[in-house]
């Protein structure tokens, strides 16, 4: 947009049914666990967060089996994200950027009926400049820092934003219709960093009072907080994680002690297979040798594709009913494995849902990160396949 600067397209190279890998996304599991954090969520509204694509699972389909579920409201973190969104799904759902950077598009974002988050007198003046050239006032949500030190006004500020916010909305400039934060160890219940991020918000959710400011929607818990703090639940939740099955903090409770399914299953088609003898090395460096004569497979996922280096001769995948981990190095775009009965064609799983599947949370503690990295860095390049697979009532 006139910005004066070139800024070359990217182009993706689709082939989508010709790829030899697929993430399956399944929409019986997404809506039983949108149907487990509405139970946990009670009369509390759920923002369903499709950031970064709706954690890889595809922010523009998951949205459309959201809405059809009854949800009313999105959370995305970039504002040019939320605005291709609603160029998508349409008028109706009420969206939520929860970043923006300064001179960010504010005023189209005004017109695609976005709501903005507040994170500085900055941004709010930016904000409401926009609404007045647009002559309609910008639904914004004050974000306060009470203990991320990442985003949202500090509490020391939070009384003149608010006589500021006052003052816009008496002019007809903004909206003011919600008050965040954001909890920095919810998935470590034991913590008393949550409490004590309960009481600065709640002398934040004081500060607006004093300046005339009670905005409907007060939010503050994420998956974790949904799940394990109840008393940071207000008058909205934010799920993400939980949404796509997997738990914010296995250590605390797995995915499946949560009584949540995987959404996603991730699965390749084996290209090539050989018979080796005892002792060869496998993949670059030959950080593998084999133990015995076998016969290795190669399952065409590299880190291309967002399969991380570091679950190199660790993390496990399902060929032919059986588990059996990654033999060597990942390579760029493919890995081998030991697999007896594997043949050319047949489909392996590297993660997935059903019970004797390894889990991406698997996958993350093998890789020493987290469920969250193992499915958002799944590339643009793997196809996703939507399994409306509700009727079929999967289990
Ligand atoms: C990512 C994020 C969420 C969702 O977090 P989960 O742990 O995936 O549930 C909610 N709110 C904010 C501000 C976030 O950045």
């Amino acid at each position: 947009m006139g910005s004066g600067r070139h800024v070359r397209d990217v182009e993706v190279f689709h082939t989508h049914g010709q790829y030899p890998s697929r993430a399956v996304i399944s929409r019986s599991a997404f809506e039983h666990n949108l149907s487990k954090a509405r139970e946990l969520a009670g009369t509390a509204e759920v923002m369903a967060v499709i950031k970064a694509d709706a954690y890889g699972h595809g922010a523009v389909p998951i949205a459309q089996w959201a809405i059809a579920a009854g949800v009313h409201w999105f959370g995305i973190a970039q504002l040019a994200e939320a605005m291709d969104v609603r160029r998508e799904i349409g008028d109706g759902p009420h969206i939520l950027a929860l970043i923006a950077e300064p001179g960010a598009p504010f005023s189209d974002a005004i017109e695609l009926g976005i709501d903005l988050t507040v994170s500085s007198q900055a941004a709010l003046d930016e904000i409401a400049r926009a609404g007045a050239e647009n002559g309609l006032a910008a639904r914004v949500h004050l974000e306060v820092d009470t203990g991320m030190a990442r985003g949202g006004v500090q509490l020391d500020q939070v009384e003149s934003i608010a006589e500021s916010l006052a003052d816009y909305q008496d002019d007809g400039l903004v909206e003011v219709v919600g008050l965040w934060s954001h909890l920095a160890c919810a998935d470590e219940p034991d913590s008393p960093v949550t409490a004590h991020q309960v009481e600065l918000f709640e002398q934040a959710r004081s500060l607006l009072a004093q300046a005339g400011l009670n905005p409907p929607l007060v939010h503050l818990a994420a998956s974790a907080g949904l799940l394990w703090h109840p008393q940071t639940h207000y008058t909205m939740v934010r799920p993400g994680i939980m949404l796509y099955g997997l738990s914010p903090n296995p250590h605390v409770a797995t995915a499946h002690e949560l009584g949540l399914e995987p959404v996603m299953q991730l699965d390749a088609t084996v290209v090539s297979v050989r018979d080796v003898p005892q002792g060869t090395g496998v993949s670059y460096g030959h950080t593998a040798h084999t133990a015995t004569a076998t016969h290795l497979a190669t399952v065409p996922l590299g880190y291309a594709d967002g399969i991380p280096r570091a679950a190199s001769n660790a993390a496990p995948v399902l060929a032919n009913g059986e588990r059996t981990p990654i033999m060597g190095r990942v390579c760029m775009d493919q890995f081998v494995i030991e697999a007896p009965n594997v043949c050319p064609g047949d489909v392996v799983t590297l993660f997935g849902g059903a019970p004797h599947m390894p889990t991406a949370d698997e996958w993350a503690e093998k890789s020493g990160t987290i469920g969250y990295e193992i499915v958002t860095r799944i590339g643009v390049r793997v196809p996703r396949e939507y399994a409306d697979d509700a009727a079929n009532g999967r289990k």
